[in-house]
């Protein structure tokens, strides 16, 4: 896995994969999108950089490292604090335009942060991405 200068290496986890796919809440496409079409946003208030998107993501999306510092004192103070308390990590999505919308990263984020959308939307809304 290639992964950023300062960002933690997720290995897959095969089992969490499993469960993922096993959701009857898994939105997207199974898959079957052409690369670039969707991407995932990572809302940043509530992503704690716990990786399970990382550790399920077939494509390799997701990388998790630190929170950019504009974004993360730009945030209201109880969220600044909840980043803190989780070492400021979040996750990035360095290879967004690999999305192939299968859903697994939507519904293994134990924090609700990610949502799938069509590709040209995610810049509008500030999504939490680096290249
Ligand atoms: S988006 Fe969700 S699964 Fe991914 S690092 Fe953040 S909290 Fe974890
Ligand atoms: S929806 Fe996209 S980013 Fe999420 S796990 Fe699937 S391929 Fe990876």
């Amino acid at each position: 896995m290639r992964v950023g200068l300062r960002s933690t290496a997720v290995k897959r986890d095969p089992e969490k994969a499993k469960r993922a796919a096993a959701d009857p809440a898994r939105p997207g496409e199974d898959c079957k999108a052409e690369p670039g079409t969707f991407r995932p946003r990572v809302d940043a208030r509530r992503c704690e950089g716990k990786s399970d998107c990382a550790a399920v993501c077939p494509y390799d999306v997701f990388e998790i490292g630190p929170i950019d510092e504009g974004v993360y004192r730009a945030m209201p103070a109880l969220v600044r604090f909840k980043l803190w308390v989780h070492g400021k990590k979040t996750a990035h999505t360095p290879r967004a335009e690999a999305c192939r919308a299968c859903g697994l990263c939507v519904v293994a984020c134990p924090e609700r942060a990610i949502e799938l959308v069509r590709g040209a939307d995610v810049a509008a809304r500030g999504a939490s991405s680096r290249k």
